[in-house]
Order: structure tokens, then C-alpha cells, then sequence
């Protein structure tokens, strides 16, 4: 093997020498995941196997673009933290240790808990997976007729010691043609290591180190590997000297360094925690690769600078002015008045021939137009707030203030106000602008099949506003082009997760970083990629009186104050791992409903039943979509998330399918679950209905039913076991009534 991208890997002893490792050439969204550093990969078609390994590669300026390393950082960040804190939440007899959880590049361990998460972004470099090295690997062979056990330590050493071509003659085996092949399984560990089938162990001298002895007691150092059956517990390392016999199994260096001497000073730490599990890399895998992801809001510094203690003030006024507590807007005579005062008072035509317009459109019953002139009024006029030139009354309630100084110990991911402030910059950059999303009430050349007529565009727009209205929904909007980044910056073995389960212990997983680049940094692969994704917004009197009915909302808000106000005011930190949402008895309930979780159950659920939706009449499956939620602003994105390039398939869908999408949206069959009410009685919530893949959700599968949409029973962890109203029934019944819900 000595060309790039050869298919194939020799085994035998023609290796020459090189300097760099040869490199591979994958997609991007391969390099990035299945064949990121640490991974160990078969060729097609080749027997051999290798292990990915990192190389230079140009490294991704982000000087200009400051906001978007922040945000990967960030959301590394809070990756760590619920790595970490899952972890450390295993219950057992012995300790758990946070260098178990974490590698060295995530973790100080000179602090304690959630702070000893650091992240120093001069230990990482950010570079485009365009490149990717291997080595042959694992250096563990074995010859298929004598099984005579051949290691090497390292590709230089197997070039040094090429494999020989006979074995020879050795006790009751004759000299024959050597068939060497490499050994398909590994040791395993949860804290990351990985190592060849060697038959030598790792052991701990007196002095505390650990060192791998390379021969039998008989100071022999050739073994043979007799494989009884597929059960490594009946496979057996032999000494061809003395013919004593060894188990298949290796302890774990990291492990024995940190465990032994516990285990010896007496603790209840034991030999299973140190041990290695052996592996067949074809048949299950050894490598998990972790990746995080998130919509960018370049444009919006303040999406990160406003999270920071020192502008609690500014989130303050900020939090208000989107949800009206800010004091209404000024009359427009007012309004007028004010920009006459600051010397302006002749961009104000502008602004009045938007609103005689609306109104002319209002008078002709022209809702598409009334909603477009309006529109622009709004944003005119919120122009002229954000440049000062026009005022409200700013006036964060003490009970918003008092929110916004205690999210610093909210769980990032369910935080209502960092969501709300980016709800409001994917309004101002995405959706409510005209080229980069589409209205999908209005019926638009590439997103109607039936545009032909102005007749038929009418037709279309009735349909469409009428099914989602019977849906609830006040605003579906096509994102054309949602910018997002999605990178991978390390990996687990044996499990996915913080914890697996070994011989009936728990044990803690470690998230290990990307081995190191020859500078000595970590890589973290960085694909940055534009995808398609359907922006919803709920109605929000239907909302409320949702609310209402399920007794946590008396009344709705009074405008311009909104649902979202009075959910920020009264939000209870929903915790990393949403743990008292997680209750699934009698118990252990600790947590009644109130309007935080009821709209996140809604909101959530609906996206949900969205993402069934678009998978059944896109093509795209469920694991290629995701969700953002924006609980305080009834909304919710739903997007596809895959590294590649994205193929329109959410615009096609709603082209060709809408009418299908939108009656399948409110048919109360859909939301029935195969499983019956052995769901029912589980939450409402199972796989087999309106759950996705771990992978794509955002909140595990938690506070999701389907009771939210359609009715039934009481949330597990609910408290308050009155059965649900569901949101369908809600807004059936109000449009039924031919008004508006009344308050009270
Ligand atoms: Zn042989
Ligand atoms: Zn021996
Ligand atoms: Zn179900
Ligand atoms: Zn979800």
C-alpha cells in the first residue's frame, strides 16, 4: 500500500516508508462523521482495516465572522455540560469522576461541576473536512492455519518486522505458507480507548505504572488465538512455549491508571470498570461520532452579545419591546408628533400611505394585502423605534427582570428569553422577508401548482388559509435558505450516550475530542450549508384559550402584551434533561402544569406532527429533519439537517402535495397510535406514533403528546391529572362558536 486512495490495504510486508499519512477522499459529511479521526473503516471490497487519523488542513478563518465561532463554541459548550452532568448522575455503589466523562481538551480539573466544563478555544482548530488521513490499523494479525498471534506496535514497526512469509516449524505444527490476516475484533472501552486483539495485558507494577508486558510468564512471546464458536468467552490466547492459556481480555490503560489504586485502598470500584470489551468491528460499532448544530444569526451579534450578565438591562428592554410590555404604539398622530420633534417629521408620508392602504385593502376584505401593507407599516415603524426617533414606554415588569437575572442558571436549550431573542432575529433576517421566505398563504409561481389563473391562485390561497386556520396555525412561512452550521468535534466508544450498561454496572461515558493535529490541536470539522425549512407560528387566541382550558391561563393577555410575556414572567427552569418531565409515576410527580410546559407540550407536539407530515410526503426521513422551538412566541422551525446539499424537497412537497400535507395535518386519524392505549397510558408519546429519532429532537422525545393535539390524559408528570383539552378540539370548537374566544 503506498498510493492515496488505494482501495484496499495490504496485509503483507510491502509497505514502504512514508512521512504523512496517505489521505482518503469521502464527501464532506462523510469525513466529517463516519470517517472522522477515530474511526475504524473496512475499503470495499479490501479485507484490510484502518483507523482515520487528523490532518492539516487549511484552517477556517472566522475573523470576520466572530458571531458564528462563538455560537460553535457556545453550543460546544452546552454539549459538554450535558455530557457531563447525565453523567455524573449514575447512580451505583462506587464514585463516578468527571475525567471519566470528559477528555483533558473539555475538561479542568481544578473546578468542580458544571464550571469545570472549559472550553479555551486556543486548543481547538476549526477546519473544513475536505482531508482526512488513515493508517492501517488495528496491527493485529493472525495467521489461518496455525492461528499463531502476530502484533505490531505501530506502522513503522510492521515496515521494520515485515509479516513473514512461512511460519515455521513449531511443535506439532509443520512449516507452511503464513496467511496472514488481520484480526476484525478490538477491545472497546467507555472511556475511549481502543486497542488491537492483543494477547498481551496491560498491568500495574508497584510503582504505580502501567506498562503492557510483551510475553507469557514462560518468557515465550508467541501465542496463538484458538477461536471456539463465535463467543469470545470461548476464545483462548495459547503459548506456544508453555501452553498455558489466557481469556480474551485486555484492561483499559486510562482506566487501570485511575481505578486500581481505588481499588486496592478498598473502595467498592471493580475490576468490570477496567476492564476492555472485545468487539467485531463489522458487526457492531466501536465509534460514535458526536456532532452539534445550530441556525446562525451572523447578522445578529446580539443573538450572543445580549446573553452576557453585563447587558442584563438591555435583554430586559429588549425581552419587553417583543412582547409588549413596552407600552403600546403611539397613535399615529402621535407618532407623527414625536418625528416632527426630532426633525423628521417628512419621512412620516411613507408611513401614513402604508396605513391608507391597509385600511383601503381592510375595506375590499383583501386579507393578503391588508396583512401586507400592515407589514410594512410595522416595520417602518419599528425602523423608527429601533433609530429612536419614535418611543414607547419601556417598562419590564419586576417579575421580567427578575427572570432575565436568573437565567444564568437556566438550562440553555429551553431558555425562553435567549429563544425569544432569536426567534426575533430569524423574523427580522429570514422570515419576514420577502426573497428569503415565502408566504405560503400566498399562493407564489414556484410553490403553487395551480398559478396558472388569477381564479386558481384565489382558490388556492382560500384553501390554504382555511385548512390552517382549522389547524390553528396563523403564519406557515417556506424558509428558503435557513443558514446553519453543523460540526463534529469528537466521539464515544461503546455507547452514544453518558452512560452504558456493562455486566449489569453503570458505567460513565467518555466524550473524547478528535485525536490531536500534529500542531497539537483538536480539529473540530465545521460544514456550514443553507437547507430548506417551514416556519410555523400558532394563533394566539387559539392558543390561549387552549390555555385557558387547561386551567393555566385565566385570560389571555391584554395586547399589546402577549401569551409569551406572561410565560417568560412566570418560567420554572426546565433543566438540562427536563428530569421532572421525565416522571412516568405517581411518585415522583413534583412539577403541576403551567404555562411554560402546556405550550411547550403543544408547540412541541405540533412540530412533531409537522415533521411526520413533511416525512410522509417529502421523502426525507425523519432522521434527516430537525426542530428549533420558540415556546414564548408560539413558533416553531422545522428543518431538514442533513451535510449534504439539500434538494428542495420541502419546497417540492408543498407544491405538489399541499393539499394532502394540509388535510393531513387536522384528520384525527393521524394522531391516533398503533399501540392504542397502552400509549395513552404511557403519555401519549411512543415511537410508533408521534416520536422522531433521539438524534433529530430537541428535547429527547420529553414533553410531547399527542394528547396536546387531539385530547386525552394528563401528562405523567403532571400534578394536576385533569385530562388534557386538546388544541384541534380548541380551535374546532371556536370556530364553531363563529367568534373569538371570549376571556374568562
Ligand atoms: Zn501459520
Ligand atoms: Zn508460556
Ligand atoms: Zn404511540
Ligand atoms: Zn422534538
Amino acid at each position: 500500500m503506498a498510493q492515496d486512495q488505494r482501495d484496499g490495504t495490504a496485509t503483507g510486508g510491502t509497505q514502504s516508508a512514508r512521512m504523512f499519512p496517505p489521505r482518503m477522499t469521502r464527501s464532506q459529511p462523510q469525513l466529517a462523521t463516519v470517517y472522522a479521526p477515530g474511526s475504524i473503516f473496512t475499503w470495499e471490497g479490501g479485507r484490510g482495516a484502518c483507523l482515520s487519523v487528523p490532518i492539516d488542513g487549511a484552517a477556517i478563518d472566522f475573523s470576520a465572522r466572530q458571531t458564528r465561532r462563538d455560537q460553535i463554541m457556545e453550543s460546544l459548550q452546552e454539549f459538554c455540560q450535558n455530557w457531563l452532568v447525565r453523567g455524573m448522575a449514575i447512580v451505583r455503589d462506587a464514585a463516578i469522576y468527571e475525567q471519566q466523562l470528559l477528555d483533558g481538551c473539555f475538561h479542568n480539573p481544578m473546578r468542580q461541576g458544571q464550571a469545570s466544563v472549559d472550553i479555551a478555544l486556543d486548543r481547538f482548530e476549526f477546519l473544513r473536512p475536505e482531508r482526512m488521513g488513515y493508517l492501517p490499523g488495528p496491527l493485529v494479525y493472525r495467521c489461518d492455519t496455525c492461528a499463531l498471534v502476530r502484533e505490531y506496535v505501530s506502522p513503522a514497526h510492521q515496515v521494520a518486522e515485515p509479516l513473514p512469509i512461512t511460519c515455521v516449524s513449531d511443535g506439532d505444527q509443520p512449516a507452511h505458507d503464513s496467511r496472514w490476516r488481520q484480526l476484525d475484533v478490538v477491545y472497546a472501552h467507555w472511556s475511549g480507548g481502543i486497542e488491537g486483539l492483543s494477547p498481551y495485558r496491560y498491568t500495574m507494577d508497584r510503582g504505580g505504572s502501567v506498562q503492557k508486558i510483551p510475553r507469557c510468564q514462560c518468557g515465550v512471546e508467541n501465542f496463538r488465538l484458538i477461536k471456539q464458536g463465535n463467543q469470545f468467552s470461548r476464545w483462548r490466547f495459547v503459548c506456544t512455549g508453555c501452553s498455558s492459556q489466557r481469556e480474551v481480555y485486555q484492561t483499559d490503560p486510562f482506566s487501570l491508571n485511575l481505578l486500581k489504586p481505588l481499588i486496592d485502598a478498598g473502595t467498592p470500584h471493580q475490576w468490570s470498570e477496567i476492564n476492555m470489551i472485545p468487539v467485531s468491528y463489522r458487526a457492531s460499532p466501536v465509534f460514535y461520532v458526536q456532532t452539534a448544530r445550530f441556525i446562525v444569526f451572523d447578522t445578529d451579534p446580539e443573538v450572543i452579545t445580549l446573553m452576557v450578565p453585563a447587558r442584563e438591562d438591555d435583554l430586559a428592554s429588549r425581552v419587553a419591546m417583543l412582547h409588549g410590555f413596552a407600552g403600546t404604539d403611539p397613535s399615529d398622530e402621535r407618532i407623527k408628533e414625536q418625528l416632527e420633534r426630532n426633525a423628521q417629521g417628512s419621512i412620516f408620508a411613507t408611513y401614513e400611505m402604508f396605513r391608507v392602504r391597509e385600511a383601503t385593502a381592510r375595506a375590499a376584505g383583501d386579507a393578503a394585502s391588508v396583512d401586507i401593507w400592515a407589514d410594512a407599516a410595522r416595520s417602518t415603524l419599528n425602523g423608527w423605534y429601533q433609530a429612536g426617533l419614535v418611543s414607547r414606554e419601556v417598562s419590564a415588569s419586576p417579575a421580567l427582570q427578575t427572570q432575565v437575572r436568573a437565567r444564568a442558571n437556566y438550562a440553555r436549550r429551553y431558555d425562553p428569553i435567549r429563544s425569544t431573542v432569536e426567534h426575533d432575529a430569524l423574523r427580522r433576517r429570514k422570515v419576514n422577508l420577502a426573497g428569503e421566505a415565502a408566504n405560503l398563504k400566498i399562493a407564489q409561481a414556484d410553490l403553487c401548482a395551480e398559478f396558472e389563473t388569477v381564479e386558481l391562485q384565489r382558490a388556492y390561497e382560500r384553501r390554504v388559509a382555511d385548512d390552517l386556520a382549522r389547524a390553528g396555525i396563523e403564519e406557515a412561512r417556506l424558509i428558503r435558505n435557513l443558514d446553519m452550521v453543523e460540526f463534529s468535534f469528537g466521539f464515544s466508544r461503546v455507547s452514544a450516550t453518558p452512560e452504558t450498561t456493562q455486566k449489569d454496572r453503570r458505567m460513565p461515558v467518555r466524550l473524547m475530542g478528535f485525536p490531536p493535529l500534529p500542531s497539537n490541536k483538536r480539529p473540530i470539522y465545521v460544514i456550514e450549508q443553507q437547507n430548506e425549512a417551514i416556519y410555523i407560528q400558532l394563533n394566539d387566541a387559539m392558543v390561549a384559550e387552549f390555555l385557558r382550558r387547561n386551567g393555566v391561563l385565566p385570560q389571555p393577555p391584554t395586547p399589546p402584551r402577549t401569551i409569551g410575556g406572561s410565560l417568560i414572567e412566570s418560567y420554572q427552569d426546565f433543566g438540562l434533561f427536563l428530569k421532572d418531565f421525565s416522571v412516568r409515576d405517581e411518585i415522583s410527580r413534583v412539577r403541576a402544569r403551567d404555562i411554560a410546559s402546556m405550550t411547550y407540550l403543544l408547540v412541541h407536539s405540533m412540530a412533531h406532527h409537522v415533521m411526520h407530515g413533511i416525512a410522509r410526503f417529502s421523502g426525507l426521513d425523519l432522521g434527516s429533519l430537525s426542530e428549533v422551538i420558540f415556546p414564548a412566541d408560539l413558533a416553531f422551525v422545522v428543518h431538514r439537517r442533513g451535510m449534504t446539499e439539500d434538494l428542495g424537497n420541502i419546497s417540492s412537497m408543498w407544491r405538489d402535495q399541499n393539499s394532502s400535507f394540509l388535510r393531513y395535518l387536522v384528520a384525527r386519524r393521524e394522531l391516533r397510535c398503533g399501540s392504542g392505549t397502552l400509549c395513552d397510558h404511557r403519555g401519549g408519546a411512543c415511537p410508533a406514533c408521534i416520536m422522531i429519532p433521539e438524534t433529530s429532537c430537541i428535547a429527547g422525545n420529553q414533553l410531547l403528546s399527542r394528547a396536546a393535539l387531539v385530547g386525552g390524559r394528563a401528562p405523567l408528570w403532571d400534578t394536576n391529572q385533569t385530562p388534557l383539552q386538546g388544541f384541534f378540539q380548541v380551535v374546532q370548537d371556536v370556530r364553531n362558536a363563529g367568534a373569538a374566544p371570549a376571556p374568562g
